[in-house]
């Protein structure tokens, strides 16, 4: 007897939480869906709740797009943008959420670190209308420093998006006294200004509004006495971009 394929069987995914109205994760207003999991650990992340994979609530594509029709006249000129942690851990489940939003005529756009599998990532990126990518630090040591692991798969994933010209946004935390050393976010700018798809790098001043969560969860949070950027100091990195002729905002 042939083996019976249940092509019913609905794909499920792990979520953190849902934003309804975002307007910092890509253009317009966003339905924006925050993923569980992350193998990064970063110094200033602001969901360590979002970091354990077994963590959150496990919902189907089904049940998040049903949501997400609710929204539809609003996401018009925005669309789905899937966050996290990091969604490219749950590769099957983000393509598919945004193979149906493609479905239903909506902008689809992945925030990711780039710390992934290439190969499990391809199929996400072909329904992926804008990459937002996390680079977090250039140099090596420091990038390691920040995260907790290492630069080079993230260098890879964004010179394989130049490669398939996939509209990328570059996002960059800006940490005083960590991230802000001169040849780090010179060799960053560098880097993204000799890649051929970058719309725009973002420049995020650090903040601590994630820090009640680190004390929730017990860990300790080592940037507690670092204060957010000046805008001195915001204005002097986003001229670095901007002198390698990148949009920077
Ligand atoms: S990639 Fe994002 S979610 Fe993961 S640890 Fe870093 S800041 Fe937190």
């Amino acid at each position: 007897m042939d083996t019976v394929i249940n092509t019913l069987t609905p794909i499920t995914g792990r979520i953190h939480s849902i934003e309804t109205c975002g307007t910092v994760d890509g253009p317009g207003i966003r339905f924006v869906i925050f993923t569980q999991g992350c193998p990064l650990r970063c110094l200033y992340c602001h969901n360590p709740d979002c970091r354990d994979p077994y963590a959150g609530t496990a919902v189907t594509v089904e049940e998040l797009i049903s949501e997400v029709k609710t929204y539809q006249p609003y996401l018009r000129k925005g669309g789905v943008t899937v966050t996290g942690g990091e969604p490219l851990m749950q590769p099957e489940f983000v393509a598919e959420i945004f193979r149906r939003c493609h479905e239903l005529g909506l902008h689809t756009a992945l925030d990711t670190s780039g710390y992934v599998q290439l190969e499990a990532a391809k199929p996400v990126l072909e329904h992926t209308d804008l990459v937002l990518l996390d680079i977090k630090s250039y140099e090596p040591n420091l990038y390691r420093k920040v995260t907790s692991v290492a630069l080079e798969p993230t260098l890879q994933f964004a010179r394989y998006l130049a490669e398939i010209g996939k509209p990328a946004w570059i996002r960059f935390v800006l940490v005083p006294g960590l991230t802000d050393p001169e040849e780090n976010v010179k060799g960053l700018s560098q880097f993204v200004a000799s890649l051929s798809n970058v719309e725009r790098v973002e420049v995020l001043p650090f903040h601590k509004m994630g820090e009640y969560k680190w004390q929730q969860l017990g860990l300790a949070y080592v940037l507690k006495d670092v204060d957010p950027p000046t805008p001195e100091q915001v204005n002097k990195v986003l001229q670095t971009f901007r002198d390698q002729g990148l949009i920077a905002v």
